[in-house]
């Protein structure tokens, strides 16, 4: 029997009322990152989005469950070699850095989860390239929840996309994964692989997709801390992160302010007409 849960239209309405305060967030995060501000303040602009939208973190106090080290922030906001799960803190973002933001909000019960990269000021061109090339493989995989019949293809063309565009790291330690009532639920979805594997993509399903890429190792290590994972060759990576529903006439990119639109258009993908209604 799957575990997988099947949500209703309503639930995904209301799916989309918590990706629509999770892009509204994000994009008071990334318009925030300027040299010299910390990630706790970065953090500290999601929770204010959170309090104005009367939405509440999924993120902070995640770990509880299990007796790890109670994530303390709205926010995981990753620099440079710090791959996911970044804690904000102290650190300080310097001009040509880049920095992940990974943010989600709970809206009547109902979970949304996206994230972003982007460069503080000017970076280097080979960052500025990892994080467009994230950015897109991110793209090919949500085309894959639509074009595709297994969620494996989901990874599949993630890694096939990332592989035409050079040599790059793809991260194996963490995936995306189903949401719903809960951040995190079944299935796993792995940024790379064979297609044809796993349970099958259909209608209602809501699923995370997040793949996270370098500029080096696809090996990563977790730090004392519990949480920061970070690439064992210190090399750069880069995480973009949405939020998608496979409808029966398409998909609805539930933490893109448009939808995805745009997106899917380029990708010949239509977009739910429940996104539009
Ligand atoms: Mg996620």
């Amino acid at each position: 029997m799957s575990k997988i849960q099947i949500k209703t239209e309503s639930q995904i309405l209301k799916m989309r009322a918590a990706g629509l305060v999770v892009a509204a967030g994000l994009d008071a995060m990334c318009a925030a990152v300027t040299p010299g501000i910390t990630t706790a303040e970065i953090d500290a602009i999601g929770r204010d989005v959170l309090t104005a939208n009367g939405a509440k973190s999924n993120f902070l106090n995640y770990g509880t469950q299990w007796g790890i080290t109670p994530f303390p922030g709205v926010a995981c906001v990753s620099p440079n070699e710090v791959v996911v799960h970044g804690m904000p803190g102290a650190r300080a973002l310097h001009e040509g850095d880049i920095v992940s933001i990974d943010f989600g909000a709970i809206v009547d019960g109902w979970h949304g989860d996206a994230a972003r990269t982007v460069a503080v000021g000017t970076t280097t061109p080979e960052a500025e390239s990892l994080i467009e090339v994230t950015r897109t493989s991110l793209w090919a995989g949500v085309a894959a929840m639509w074009t595709g019949a297994q969620v494996s293809d989901i990874g599949h063309e993630i890694e096939q996309f990332i592989k035409t565009q050079g040599r790059y790291g793809i991260v194996r330690d963490a995936t995306g994964h189903g949401i719903g009532s809960r951040m995190h639920m079944d299935p796993d979805v792995p940024n790379y692989g064979h297609p044809g594997r796993g349970p099958k993509l259909v209608p209602g399903m809501t699923l995370a997709v997040e793949p996270m890429v370098t500029l080096g190792t696809w090996r990563t290590a977790e730090l004392d801390d519990d949480w920061t994972m970070v690439t064992t060759d210190s090399s750069w990576a880069a995480h973009w992160e949405n939020t998608i529903a496979i409808c029966k006439d398409g998909l609805w990119v539930l933490t893109e302010p448009d939808g995805g639109a745009a997106e899917l258009a380029r990708l010949d993908v239509p977009l739910a007409s429940l996104a539009t209604r």
